[in-house]
């Protein structure tokens, strides 16, 4: 059998390695355009910022490594130019020579990913602004970082003047992960970072509360957030430098520009071989990852791939479903039956110490469905038993269905192990885990790694007490006219507070019951939720109708449209 795969990176590298694992006769043959095959795209950023110092190590598997280990015979600067699937039949160009050879095929593997989005705007060539998706992407800022930064360069031979000065301002476009993860590593260079985003917050999977902590955080930072402004042009101001003009009329001075506007997927030659397009763009495979035509496969950024909750075809540019979908393809090719189940959509995002995280549903896409079964908790937890040294809160968000507690999404953001909570609470929505599997879920504790009640179990005692009825919740959006029970110690009440709230300190509760209405329904209030759920017990059994406000003054404070710049949550 003879496979051709073009594309050698994350789904193009994986699919060719596991197929010479199940088939030793095969030949194999991976085309790559670019210089380099299996590289770490996911690294590019931290070698702009120095973090990973050397460029070498970016590159995770040469082609040397493909012939001599796998004997997969790689083609580096060679580009798949046309197909021909009556015909099963490939031409590849040699880009050194410029050589076209046809390659005939068994099976074909597309994995041509997505490249970075580059709208047509005026000024978008000139020098200094930059796309982050390959090694010489990456190359060329760090070139374009360091001129000027070496000791006399810049100095005119001899005159003594200085002509030239390193690059100190830059401007992001863009708010998506690699847009983020540039601003961080731009800043640690000792940039003075602006982020430009089009839409009113940063990482869009995120619900926007969630996004406005990540976006508070980014601030204490340093960075210059300009929200809900597209990119309209960039000119050359007369030193050379460059400047971003915004669509609502704004200017950004910059030395260095880099685009992460998002990526789109490459269909060039999927479509021009007849395969089916997708409604979101993608190339539509089906779970055995085959395009319209039996033999032709296609994985990774650039196929649509059905949301594993909501079931709607989706395109998620992640580098785990694409070396999945690659493993599952020769699997098929090797003649298994392995399917691919969907992407979830978990990612990661470390910046400036702190991390967030998500997997699953987000509930502005529920509410865009129209999706009005499900419920949400807000959780404070610490990050592992409070009296160890070290422990750091992490604020969560809990999606779940209202009628069957079935997890489906989950967001948080903390300074430490936010990873494994929400790894956790990924492989539960993929085992279609509820809540109550969540209040079971045995995990690791001991005091320096997480609490004998682990956040991921918190998160099902408190979701489960919901829908138990146990303590019923309310959320801020919806206290207007309830009656509001603050139980916060009196010092509290100095630093913040509700108007028209009652204060009864969680501990005078049951002796001044009689203070409080039987025919109006109480919402209760502490910092986290934590001693409102207390309270709310107490006033249940004593046969008042009260509900906790999920995530209490915390939750206010990201909630509110004008959070801007606050301190970090601290859990009670
Ligand atoms: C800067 C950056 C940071 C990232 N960080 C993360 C992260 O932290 N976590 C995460 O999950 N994901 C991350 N990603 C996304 C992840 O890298 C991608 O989802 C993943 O690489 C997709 O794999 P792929 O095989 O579909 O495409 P790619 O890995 O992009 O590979 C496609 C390859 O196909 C080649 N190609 C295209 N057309 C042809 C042709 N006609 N002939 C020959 N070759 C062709 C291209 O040159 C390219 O090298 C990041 C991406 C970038 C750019």
């Amino acid at each position: 059998m003879k496979v051709i795969i073009v594309g050698g990176v994350a789904g193009g590298a994986s699919c060719a390695a596991r197929l010479r694992r199940l088939d030793e006769r095969a030949k194999i043959i991976m085309v790559e355009r670019g210089p380099y095959v299996s590289y770490a795209n996911c690294g590019l950023p931290y070698h702009v910022g120095g973090v990973i110092p050397q460029e070498a190590s970016l590159l995770v598997a040469d082609e040397a490594t493909f012939r001599n280990q796998f004997a997969i015979d790689v083609r580096t600067r060679c580009e798949a130019v046309a197909i021909a699937p009556d015909k099963k039949t490939v031409d590849l160009k040699n880009l050194a020579t410029g050589e076209v050879t046809t390659e005939s095929y068994d099976k074909l593997v597309l994995s041509p990913g997505a490249p970075s989005v580059r709208p047509p705007l005026p000024g978008i060539d000139l020098p200094g602004i930059f796309q982050v998706r390959t090694v010489p992407d990456v190359r060329q800022i760090r070139e374009w970082i360091e001129k000027g930064t070496a000791f006399l360069s810049g100095m005119h031979k001899y005159s003594g003047y200085q002509t030239q000065r390193p690059p100190t301002r830059a401007v992001v476009i863009g708010g998506g992960f690699i847009g983020l993860e540039m601003v961080e590593n731009l800043v640690h260079r000792g940039f003075e970072v602006t982020l430009v985003e089009m839409l009113d917050q940063v990482l869009a999977p995120l619900d926007r509360e969630h996004a406005r902590l990540v976006e508070a955080h980014l601030k204490r930072h340093g960075v210059n957030l300009a929200l809900s402004d597209g990119v309209a042009g960039f000119k050359q101001a007369a030193n050379g430098s460059l400047v971003v003009d915004t669509k609502s009329g704004k200017t950004h001075p910059a030395d260095l520009v880099i685009l992460a506007l998002g990526v789109r997927p490459d269909t060039t030659l999927a479509k021009q071989a007849g395969l089916a397009i997708g409604e979101r763009g993608g190339i539509r495979v089906d779970e055995h990852m085959r395009t319209s035509h039996p033999d032709i496969f296609a994985v990774g950024d650039a196929v649509e791939v059905k949301d594993f909750v909501t079931g709607q075809w989706s395109l998620i540019a992640l580098a785990g479903p694409a070396n999945r979908q690659g493993r599952i393809a020769a699997d098929v090719i090797a003649g298994r039956d392995s399917r691919y189940r969907g992407t979830q959509g978990t990612s990661i995002i470390g910046l400036f110490g702190a991390a967030a995280a998500w997997t699953g549903v987000s509930e502005k896409t529920l509410n865009r469905l129209g999706d009005t079964d499900y419920e949400k908790i807000y959780l404070y937890p610490n990050s592992h038993a409070g009296y160890y040294p070290g422990a750091k809160p992490i604020a969560m968000k809990v999606i779940f269905r209202k009628s069957d507690g079935r997890l489906l999404g989950a967001q948080a953001l903390g300074e430490d192990n936010v990873d494994k909570r929400i790894s956790a609470l990924a492989l539960a929505i993929q085992m279609g885990a509820t809540i109550y599997d969540l209040e079971e879920a045995e995990l690791c504790y001991a005091p320096q790694f997480g609490s004998a009640k682990d956040p991921v179990n918190f998160a099902g005692m408190i979701a489960g007490d919901v829908l138990r009825g146990d303590m019923p919740i309310c959320h801020w959006d919806a206290v207007n006219g309830a009656f509001l029970l603050d139980v916060r110690e009196p010092a509290e009440l100095a630093l913040e507070s509700v108007p028209g709230a009652v204060h009864i300190p969680i501990g005078e509760l049951r002796a001044r019951l009689g203070e409080l209405p039987r025919d109006r329904e109480i919402h209760v209030i502490c910092r986290s939720g934590q001693r409102a759920y207390y309270a709310t017990r107490v006033l249940l059994q004593h046969g008042f109708k009260a509900r906790n406000l999920s995530g209490g003054f915390l939750s206010r404070a990201i909630l509110s449209a004008d959070f801007a710049g606050a301190s970090a949550p601290a859990a009670r």
